[in-house]
C-alpha cells in the first residue's frame, strides 16, 4: 500500500547557512510580492479601462494566474526586480510563486461558490515581520546522507540534523521511499526540514480487529473511552503558564523595535523573544506528542473507532472554556485518527454533532431532553443506569458503530436530539446582534432534520 507521509527533522545549522536558508525564505516571499502586485496592477487597469468603455477584446491582457503563467511572468522580469536572483535556488521564486498561484485558485473558486467553506479572502502580502520564513524544494539533489546526520539540498548544500534520519534512511535504503519534496521552515526559534514522501508499506491489521472502541473527546479528560479508560488531559498550557508570564513580561522590560522612532530591538530583548517563543514551542510539542501517542495507540489497536464531530468553531466562543478545549486539541484527535485508522487497516466513524451522546442511556437507549454540563453521573429516570457522564457518551458512541455496520440504514436519531453546545446555557438571545451566524439562532432541529444527518462515515 502507497502512502504520503511526511518526516520532520530539526536541524543544526551553521550561521552561514542559517543566513543562506533565510535568503532563500526571503527570495519566496519577493517574488510572492511581486507577482501579487502584479496580478493587482492589471486587474485594477483593467477594471479601469472597463469605466471607459473599452472593448473587452482591447483590454490590458490579464496575466495568468497558474504557477506556469507566474514563473514566466516572474522569469521576465527578475534581472531588474531581483539582480541578485542567481544567488538562490530557482526553488526559491517557485515556493513563494506556488503559494499565490493557490491563493488565487482559492479566492476565486470560493468566489465562484466552486470551493465549500469559510470564503477566503483576496491573497496579501508577506510582510517580513509576520510570516514563518520557509522555502520548499521539488527538483534537484534531495536525499538523505548516508550517514544519517546529514541532509542535502539544493544549493544549501549539506546540512547537519540534530536527530537521526534512520527511520527516513533505511526506508530509502531498502527501496520503499521515495522523497518528493524537502521544506525548510522555522518553528519556535529553530530549523526544521519537512520531506514528503511517498511510501510502500505492507498491509497491517489492528491488534484487535473485531474490536469497536467509542471516544468521547473533553476537557475534564482528554479522551474517554467505552472500554472505561480515561486519558487525562495534561494541561501543559496551564502547567507553563507561570513560566510564560516572566518570559513574557521579561521581554516587555526590554528595549523592542518601534516602527515610529526607529528604534532596533537591543540584543537582550531578542535573546528574551527566543527564550519566549522556545517556551511556547515546547508546550506545542508536548501537546502534539500527547495526542499523537493516544491516536496511535487508538488506530493500531482498534478495527473501528468512533469519535464524535466537535463543533469547536462554536464551542470555542465559550470563553471559561475556550482555552482548555484549544489546549486539548479536539479538532485535531479527529484529523490524525482520520489518516491513522485507514493505513493501519481500521476504519474511522464519525458522529454528527447533533447525535445526542451525551443525552442517551447506553443502558435502556431512552434519552433525555435536558443535561446540564454540571451533571456529571448520567441517571436514567427508566432503567436506573448510573454511569460517568463522558463514559456513557463514549459506550453511545461505540454503540452507534455496530448500528451501521448491521442494519445498514443507519441509526434512528432519538427524540428530543440537540446539539450539544446548547447545554451550556448559550440562549440566542443574549447575543449581540449580529454575532449568531446565519441558521445558528437557538432553534432545535426538527427530529425529521435530524434522522439522516445522524451519520457521516469517514472514507
Ligand atoms: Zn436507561
Amino acid at each position: 500500500m502507497k502512502t504520503i507521509q511526511a518526516y520532520r527533522f530539526a536541524l543544526d545549522l551553521n550561521p552561514a547557512q542559517e543566513r543562506a536558508v533565510y535568503a532563500h525564505a526571503g527570495a519566496a516571499r519577493v517574488a510572492h510580492n511581486w507577482a501579487l502586485a502584479r496580478v493587482k496592477a492589471v486587474m485594477d487597469q483593467r477594471a479601469a479601462e472597463r469605466t471607459y468603455g473599452v472593448p473587452d477584446e482591447q483590454l490590458t491582457p490579464s496575466l495568468s494566474w497558474s504557477l506556469a503563467g507566474l514563473r514566466k511572468a516572474w522569469n521576465a522580469a527578475k534581472p531588474d526586480v531581483a539582480p541578485w536572483w542567481p544567488e538562490v535556488s530557482k526553488e526559491a521564486f517557485n515556493t513563494g510563486l506556488d503559494a499565490l498561484a493557490r491563493a488565487l485558485k482559492n479566492w476565486a473558486d470560493s468566489r465562484s461558490e466552486k470551493r465549500k467553506g469559510r470564503p477566503v479572502g483576496f491573497p496579501r502580502y508577506k510582510s517580513r515581520r509576520r510570516t514563518t520564513p520557509s522555502v520548499r524544494f521539488t527538483t534537484g539533489a534531495i536525499r538523505v546522507e548516508r550517514d544519517r546526520k546529514h541532509v542535502v539540498l539544493p544549493r544549501l548544500g549539506r546540512l547537519k540534523v540534530h536527530e537521526s534520519t534512520r527511520k527516513l534512511a533505511r526506508r530509502v535504503e531498502a527501496d520503499t521511499a521515495r522523497i518528493m519534496s524537502a521544506t525548510l521552515r522555522r518553528d519556535g526559534g529553530r530549523w526544521y526540514v519537512a520531506f514528503c514522501v511517498e511510501v510502500e508499506r505492507p498491509d497491517r491489521t489492528p491488534a484487535r480487529p473485531e474490536s469497536v472502541v467509542g471516544v468521547d473527546v473533553g476537557v475534564r479528560h482528554l479522551a474517554v473511552l467505552s472500554t472505561g479508560d480515561l486519558v487525562p488531559n495534561p494541561r501543559h498550557l496551564t502547567d507553563a503558564q507561570r513560566r510564560l508570564r516572566t518570559l513574557a513580561r521579561a521581554v516587555s522590560r526590554k528595549t523592542g523595535p518601534d516602527r515610529r522612532t526607529g528604534q532596533r530591538p537591543s540584543r537582550r530583548w531578542r535573546r528574551a523573544c527566543t527564550r519566549l517563543s522556545r517556551a511556547h514551542a515546547r508546550v506545542a510539542n508536548l501537546r502534539r506528542d500527547g495526542l499523537h501517542k493516544l491516536t496511535t495507540r487508538l488506530a493500531t489497536t482498534h478495527g473501528t473507532v468512533v469519535v464524535e464531530d466537535p463543533n469547536v468553531a462554536e464551542m470555542l466562543t465559550n470563553r471559561r472554556l475556550a482555552r482548555h478545549i484549544a489546549d486539548a486539541g479536539f479538532a485535531e484527535i479527529r484529523r490524525q485518527l482520520a489518516y491513522k485508522t485507514t493505513p493501519n487497516g481500521g476504519k474511522l466513524i464519525t458522529a454528527d454533532r447533533w447525535y445526542p451522546s451525551s443525552k442517551t442511556c447506553s443502558g435502556c437507549g431512552t434519552v433525555k431532553t435536558k443535561l446540564a454540563l454540571s451533571e456529571r453521573e448520567y441517571e436514567c429516570g427508566t432503567c436506573g443506569l448510573t454511569l460517568n457522564r463522558d463514559l456513557n457518551a463514549a459506550r453511545n458512541l461505540a454503540a452507534l458503530a455496530a448500528q451501521t455496520t448491521t442494519a445498514g440504514s443507519g441509526p434512528v436519531a432519538a427524540r428530543g436530539a440537540d446539539r450539544k453546545t446548547r447545554a451550556r446555557g448559550q440562549v440566542a438571545e443574549k447575543r449581540e446582534p449580529g454575532t449568531a451566524p446565519a441558521g445558528k439562532t437557538g432553534t432545535v432541529p426538527s427530529q425529521g432534520g435530524t434522522t439522516d444527518r445522524a451519520l457521516t462515515k469517514a472514507h
